[in-house]
């Protein structure tokens, strides 16, 4: 099986197992689609978004953000208030002075050169290709290739894979990349042989499954664990794994492991079936524990970028 086949393969695996995801990015694409192809997030909010879920807990971005826009609804007031205010508002999400500077000084930096505008914006990346963005996003500060590569991603349906935590581990235990590889030569090395069309699925899908899964979390404890026990883990090596455990065990109870696997392959049927009306319905599901627009970002503290 090529590198290909099993990106593939965990993709369907994995979706089958954590339908929410792609249902969630059912959505997203018909987000990017509508509004003339400028899509329901402003580049703005992708990025200040994604820069929010740094260094803190998907939900607390999440509340920080929302406690943001509730009091600002436009970035213009954001600029020019003072910078006690902003702090105040985004506190729960942590180092909120450092926040607050950083994304002033972006809308000013913006806002000057766009001829002193009150409503400063990034919606001009959208005419740049890839590399011109990651050219232009990466002059400010707090915005490192993480977050760019979210950006090109949510709010640009740009095909790019962005590495996280999950990602990087869940990449080296599945042998994609080398065990000492990093978050970056990963993300180059990953973006270049993942297809673009699964990037957003298989990205959103190993972040979340590195949140539940036992076999694949951090250090075997997931952050959110399944109530009805571990889950049946679709990924090829720690497929291995649990296959050599049933084999183990077929030799002591035959019966058991028989009824065991047909159990979870009628569990895998029926599950496949369900995503694939919840897809049909485009059913969205709330990924309550992901940030507005950069939901994929993990909800570990991560290096800083
Ligand atoms: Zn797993």
């Amino acid at each position: 099986m090529d590198l290909t086949d099993e990106f593939v393969n965990a993709c369907e695996g994995l979706s089958v197992l954590h339908p929410e995801v792609t249902s969630r990015n059912v959505e997203r694409r018909n987000e990017l689609l509508s509004n003339c192809g400028a899509g329901a997030t402003s580049v703005l909010d992708s990025v200040f978004s994604t820069m929010m879920s740094q260094n803190t807990t998907d939900k607390n971005a999440h509340a920080a953000v929302a406690n943001l826009k509730a009091a600002h609804p436009t970035w213009g007031t954001v600029m020019t208030a003072p910078p006690s205010d902003i702090a105040a508002l985004i506190r729960c999400a942590g180092l909120s002075e450092i926040r607050t500077e950083r994304m002033q000084m972006i809308l000013n930096t913006l806002s000057s050169e766009q001829g002193g505008t009150d409503e400063p914006s990034m919606e001009y990346l959208r005419a740049l290709d890839n590399d011109a963005v990651k050219k232009e996003l990466s002059r400010f500060k707090g915005i490192g290739p993480k977050t760019i590569s979210c950006v090109l991603l949510f709010a640009m349906g740009r095909g790019e894979f962005p590495v996280d935590t999950h990602v990087l581990r869940i990449a080296k235990h599945c042998g994609w990349v080398s065990s000492s590889a990093t978050r970056e030569s990963a993300y180059n090395a990953l973006n270049s042989v993942v297809p673009d069309e699964i990037k957003m699925d298989l990205h959103c899908l190993l972040v979340r499954h590195g949140k539940v899964c036992h076999k694949c979390a951090a250090n075997g404890k997931p952050q959110f664990p399944p109530e009805d026990g571990p889950l049946v883990c679709p990924l090829r090596r720690c497929k291995s794994v649990s296959v050599k455990r049933e084999n183990e065990a077929m030799t002591k109870t035959t019966m058991t492991t028989t009824t065991t696997t047909k159990k979870n392959k009628k569990q895998k049927k029926v599950k496949m079936e369900a995503t694939k009306a919840a897809e049909d319905a485009a059913i969205v599901k709330d990924e309550s524990d992901l940030p507005e627009s950069a939901s994929v970002v993990s909800s570990l503290p991560n290096k800083k970028e």
